[in-house]
Formats: structure tokens, C-alpha cells, sequence
């Protein structure tokens, strides 16, 4: 359990030690703008690799259409320090690696992001070392060969169309028991002709188990719930099923998905001095998005900064509008939404929006990068 000094006493003199745990969206963006904003900090990042990986292109670099890699050192400012480590705990103002050593901090950003549970006998693409794996599975089909994309959400239906957009010699099969249910009625039957412009078939059904080795060729079999059964050469699990259990474990204050409670500014309920951001954390209407996650990531630093030139720091608030996902390379939706998430009639899509999802996703990187994001105030 923490027992952190909570209050917010101007520290400015101080030379303060700011872990950031995790550098995805959320703690890149937060260790760039708090180095941009404050100069007596002494920033140390902890990722296992040594690459920040923008997960919106894991289907890409699946599929072979693109690559989701950058080197950390290119994203983040100078003077920032990065360890190649996990954080397997957090506690009372220093942090225990997975190599045994510890480092101690003043102020820490939680940023570790979400993970997966795939079904036995599937490879998951929510993470980079599934991807890396689905990748290298995917190159060593042959053509006619079946791949079956597990997961009716956006990641699914993103993998389909890019596996068939970059595979067409192979056949590509989506299952979910909805598809597209995040998007309006107009833009689900949209996603639909363009799967089917992608020979990707769809399968309305959810997927109780794979039995491996008792398809056709050697391959596995899929069961359905339903009872049907199909041959799948390789199966892909395209659900972000939870979140690393970093938080509960440090005894941070969680909810029934074990994501971290936090303050209207981001600070956990139970250890102030502790910022969570990004997927891991429980901030009401949040979505997991990196649209979500670069915004708190800013927030939080800001918040931060306000802190240490002893400024009273202001609540968190933030705005959707809409979600976007791609169809492969020349086809994509962007969806209008409200600030408070909830759908409008009007969508967009075709090679336009698929230009759109592709600058959103620069936008996204250079706003790490940059510590430079733009966002909607949210809902009064
Ligand atoms: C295929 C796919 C497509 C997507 N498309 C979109 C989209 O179009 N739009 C959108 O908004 N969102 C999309 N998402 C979701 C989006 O990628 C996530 O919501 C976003 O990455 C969350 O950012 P984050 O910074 O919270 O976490 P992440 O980006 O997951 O980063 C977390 C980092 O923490 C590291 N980490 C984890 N545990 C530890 C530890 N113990 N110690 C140290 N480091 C640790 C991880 O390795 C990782 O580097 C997509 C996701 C996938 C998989």
C-alpha cells in the first residue's frame, strides 16, 4: 500500500525525479511536454523495448502495408533518460524493475496501456510481439491458405482488411458475434460492402475454441459457438481484452477492470503523487483510444507542472469527435461523433477517409513526439 505525501507544496527549487512507466502514447506525450515545460526534473522513462510502437498501425505491420516501429530515442526530447525495463511494482516513492534494481521518484506517470488474453490456439495483434508473430505466420502462407480474424470491433475489422488488402492470394475470414456495433447503423453497412469489396467474409458468431491440428492440411479448426465448425491456417485474436495488473498490484486504488481510480486531475485517489494515464486508467467516459490517451498524457503533465510552480491544477476534460478506422490502404470510415462519445448519423468514407485515418495517425505520433496535441473540451 502507498503512503505518499499527498499535498501539492510548491517544489519548483527542488530537483524533482519523475518516472514515466510505459512509453506508448500516453507516457510519451506526458514525459516530452513535462521536459518542455520544466526544467529542473529529471525524467526517466522505463519501456521494454527499446522502440515506441504506435499500436493504431499493428495491423500494418502485420499485414506488411506498414511498419509501427520508431525508435525511442527519436521520440523523446533530449535529457529525457530511458531504461529498457519493466516495472513489476510500485511503492512508497520508488519503483522495483524486473531486472531487481530500483529507482526512486518524486512524481510517477502510470502509462502502461492495455494488453490482451488471447484464446488458446490464437495469435493476438493487440500487442508488438503478437503482431511480430502474426507477421511472421502470415508471411509463411501460401496462397489459398485461410486466416481468420477473431473480433468484430474496430482492431478486427481494421485486421481483416488489411490482411486481404495485403493478401489477396489468401482467404480471410472475420468473426464477431456484432460487427462495427461502435459506429452507426449507415456506417456498419458500410463496413460491411467494403469487407466484401475485400473478398474478407464475415461471420456473425463467436468462437468457443480452436482445435489445433484437426483442420484440413494439418491446419486448426474453429468452433463456434453455434456448433459450426471451419478450417484455419492461422487465427488471429483481435480483442483488447484487460489491463496489466501493475496498479492493483501496488496497491493502487482499481476498478472491477482493474484500471487505476483517479482524480478529476489524474492523480490515483490513493497515491496523488501517482498520475495515471492512457488505457490503464479509469476516468469516466474515457474510451481506450490513443485519442484518449494523448490528451491525459498532456493533462497530466501540465498538471504536473502547474504543481511544481505552485498553481492550483485544473480538472481534466476532454471531447470526442467520432472514431476512424481503415479498410486496408484505399478505403476507410471516419464516423462523426459528440464530445460525450455518443454517435451522429453522418460518416464519411472511401479514399478520402482513408486519407483522413492516415493523417490522424501521423497527427497522433507528431503529437507525442512534439508534446504538441490539440483537443475538444468535453461535454458541460
Ligand atoms: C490494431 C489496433 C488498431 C487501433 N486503432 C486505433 C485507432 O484507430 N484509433 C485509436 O484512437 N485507437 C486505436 N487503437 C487503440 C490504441 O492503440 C490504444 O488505445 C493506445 O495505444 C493506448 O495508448 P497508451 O499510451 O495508453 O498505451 P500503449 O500504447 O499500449 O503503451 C503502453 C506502453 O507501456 C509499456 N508497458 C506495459 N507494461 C509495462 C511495465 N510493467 N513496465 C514498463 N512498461 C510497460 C508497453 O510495452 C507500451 O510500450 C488501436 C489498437 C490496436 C491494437
Amino acid at each position: 500500500m502507498l503512503h505518499l505525501v499527498s499535498e501539492l507544496i510548491p517544489q519548483q527549487e527542488a530537483y524533482m525525479r519523475v518516472v514515466v512507466v510505459g512509453a506508448g502514447y500516453a507516457g510519451t506525450i506526458a514525459a516530452n511536454r513535462l521536459a518542455k515545460k520544466v526544467k529542473a526534473v529529471e525524467i526517466t522513462v522505463i519501456n521494454p523495448r527499446p522502440d515506441f510502437v504506435e499500436r493504431v498501425r499493428l495491423h500494418e505491420q502485420i499485414a506488411g502495408t506498414g511498419a509501427a516501429a520508431t525508435p525511442l530515442t527519436s521520440m523523446l526530447r533530449e535529457g529525457i533518460t530511458t531504461r529498457l525495463n519493466t516495472v513489476d511494482k510500485i511503492s512508497d516513492a520508488e519503483v522495483a524493475l524486473g531486472d531487481g534494481s530500483r529507482l526512486e521518484f518524486d512524481y510517477l506517470f502510470l502509462a502502461v496501456g492495455s494488453t490482451v488474453a488471447p484464446l488458446p490456439g490464437t495469435v493476438p495483434v493487440g500487442t508488438w510481439e503478437g503482431a511480430e508473430q502474426a507477421r511472421a505466420a502470415l508471411a509463411g502462407l501460401s496462397g489459398g491458405r485461410t486466416v481468420t480474424v477473431i473480433g468484430g470491433g474496430l482492431t478486427g475489422i481494421e485486421t481483416a482488411a488489411e490482411v486481404a488488402f495485403g493478401r489477396p492470394d489468401l482467404r480471410v475470414r472475420l468473426v464477431g458475434r456484432t460487427i462495427a456495433a461502435s459506429l452507426s447503423a449507415g456506417a456498419q453497412k458500410r463496413v460491411r460492402t467494403g469487407l466484401g469489396r475485400l473478398n474478407v467474409e464475415i461471420v456473425t458468431d463467436s468462437v468457443a475454441r480452436i482445435d489445433r491440428g484437426a483442420g484440413e492440411g494439418g491446419g486448426d479448426a474453429v468452433r463456434l459457438h453455434s456448433g459450426a465448425r471451419f478450417a484455419s491456417d492461422l487465427t488471429l485474436w483481435a480483442i483488447i481484452g484487460g489491463v496489466p495488473d501493475l496498479a492493483a498490484r501496488s496497491g493502487l486504488e482499481v476498478d472491477a477492470d482493474g484500471r487505476a481510480v483517479v482524480d478529476e486531475c489524474l492523480r490515483s485517489v490513493n497515491a496523488p503523487r501517482i498520475f495515471v494515464v492512457g488505457d490503464c486508467a479509469a476516468v469516466p467516459g474515457a474510451r481506450a483510444a490513443c485519442a484518449t490517451a494523448l490528451p491525459q498524457g498532456a493533462h497530466a503533465a501540465d498538471t504536473l507542472a502547474r504543481i511544481l510552480e505552485g498553481r492550483k491544477p485544473q480538472p481534466y476534460s476532454m471531447g470526442y469527435t467520432g472514431q476512424s478506422l481503415s479498410l486496408g490502404r484505399h478505403d476507410g470510415l471516419l464516423q462523426a461523433g459528440r464530445r460525450d462519445d455518443t454517435l451522429r448519423r453522418l460518416f464519411l468514407a472511401g479514399r478520402t477517409a482513408a486519407v483522413g485515418k492516415e493523417r490522424l495517425c501521423r497527427y497522433a505520433r507528431s503529437g507525442a513526439r512534439t508534446a504538441t496535441y490539440a483537443w475538444l473540451k468535453g461535454p458541460k
